[in-house]
């Protein structure tokens, strides 16, 4: 086992050798804000940082330091799908609906980048495309099917790889083929998540790390008095009152807000990073240097960092492990399935990060009792949190920017359920039972 790992290795996101986590706190808490926003990721600081630039005074709370959700820890995959396909939303829920949420999800993508852009965000974001790997034959042609779906009725561009041309774009011979999205994206999302902070706080927002919120409760007091806000925010620093309230906490969606925890199911995400490798060998790995995802619902992931010879990779989600030798040990199993070249590699980094699933498997921005909220990505939060975070800061100005085909719809959840997942080894082994089904199909 020790062999597995190299010298220097570090339990951590490798994104956080480049933006490590810093401690912040601004001053003193004031005894009220236009807005108060839980949770520090994307989603909270795109929601903070319109609103502050429009004016309103904004505090960001996060229980832990800035950024340690998610937003600094996932594989900077830039997409513009969902984990529910297109083709079964439309079959679903009728072309109108599925073309409206897919055309949003496309919104949310391009928005993204030309905000990095416009931002001048040196985060290494890039549209190297990305290659879908097919776990089987029947896979494969699932995959045409939801593509040549998609650019029927939306344009999206993609080609199909059929398995003897597969070692064009990845030098392995476990799939069936794939199909390449040419146009999808990457970045480093450390660096994005420290673009948009230092941006949030250029803008005067007031960024508390370390700093729990407890308790969000509607004030009752004379309209006079109370200067608007409609809110008592609780937090580990003391009281403050809000006008607004944004709840952005998605996978680290505390029981303390029972409405939310209720919607979404967390569960724990796996990546890691090899050793720095031979340039030359990299290069015969992923030629074209696109992100990778396999077809299958319980997915496995490949990209190169963008700022160093190294492969980074992840997979086998919520399986339970905590001992990162154990779960190194995991990882590199699935890596030397798929990429037998590297079967000697080191790994320098592993870590694992909480995402939110939902019961529809879709996003969810809305507002419950006065309180906005933007979550449940189901893995596509780099985009989508960036988008709901501007959505919900439009919709708090008034601006009509701010509707969204995502808004339209309830946010469910199942009775007796309470946000303990208990349920996920049992959703997982069905998800593995799904794709082994598709699999034996041809
Ligand atoms: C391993 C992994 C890989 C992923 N890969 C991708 C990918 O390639 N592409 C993609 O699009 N998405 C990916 N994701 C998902 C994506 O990272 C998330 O959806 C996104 O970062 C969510 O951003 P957020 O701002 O909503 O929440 P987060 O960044 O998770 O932030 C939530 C914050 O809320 C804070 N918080 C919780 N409770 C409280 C409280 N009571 N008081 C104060 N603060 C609180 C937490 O401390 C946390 O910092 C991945 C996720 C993981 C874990």
């Amino acid at each position: 086992m020790k062999d597995l790992l190299t010298t220097d290795f570090r339990n951590a996101p490798y994104w956080w050798d480049a933006a490590p986590l810093t401690e912040t706190a601004s001053g003193a808490l004031a005894p009220s804000y236009d807005a108060v926003i839980v949770g520090s990721g994307y989603t909270g600081l795109r929601a903070a940082l319109t609103l502050a630039r429009a004016g309103r005074s904004v505090a960001v709370f996060d229980k832990e330091r800035p950024g340690s959700g998610a937003s600094r820890r996932n594989a900077g995959f830039l997409g513009r799908t969902l984990k529910k396909s297109y083709v079964d939303l439309k079959a679903a829920k009728g072309a109108a609906h599925a073309s409206a949420i897919y055309r949003d999800l496309m919104m949310a993508y391009d928005s993204t980048l030309a905000f990095i852009e416009e931002e001048g965000i040196d985060c290494h974001a890039v549209r190297c495309g990305c290659l879908i790997a097919a776990t089987s034959a029947a896979h494969y042609a699932v995959l045409e099917r939801e593509l040549s779906g998609m650019k029927a009725d939306l344009g999206l561009p993609y080609s199909m790889v059929p398995r003897a041309r597969l070692r064009e774009e990845m030098a392995s011979d476990l799939y069936d083929g794939g199909a390449v999205i040419p146009d999808l994206g990457s970045l480093h999302p450390g660096l994005y998540h420290r673009g948009l902070m230092t941006r949030a706080l250029a803008a005067g927002v007031a960024l508390f790390g370390r700093c729990e919120v407890t308790r969000i409760e509607r004030v009752e007091v004379e309209p006079a008095a109370s200067q608007g806000d409609r809110f008592r925010v609780s937090t580990a620093g003391g009281q403050t009152r809000a006008r607004d309230v944004v709840v952005a906490t998605n996978g680290y969606t505390p029981k303390s807000l029972p409405w939310h925890a209720r919607r979404v199911i967390p569960f724990v995400g796996y990546m890691a990073a090899t050793e720095k490798l031979p340039p030359a060998l990299l290069a015969t790995l992923l030629p074209h240097r696109r992100t990778v995802i396999d077809s299958n619902l319980d997915i496995d992931f490949f990209r190169p960092a963008p700022d160093s010879p190294r492969l980074l990779f992840g997979g086998a989600t919520a399986n339970g492990l905590q001992d990162p030798a154990a779960i190194a040990t995991l990882l590199h199993g699935r890596l030397r399935r798929a990429l037998p070249d590297l079967a000697d590699a080191k790994l320098g980094h592993v870590w694992t990060g909480q995402c939110a699933g939902t019961f529809d498997m879709m996003p969810h921005i809305g507002c419950h009792d006065g309180i906005w909220y933007g979550m449940g990505y189901n893995f596509a939060g780099v985009p989508m949190g960036s988008f709901f975070g501007l959505k919900i800061a439009q919709k708090i100005l008034g601006l009509p920017a701010g509707a969204s085909a995502f808004e339209a719809a309830a946010f469910p959840t199942l009775p007796l359920y309470r946000g303990n997942p208990w349920f996920l080894p049992l959703a997982m082994r069905w998800f593995a039972w799904k794709d082994a089904k598709l699999a034996r199909s041809r």
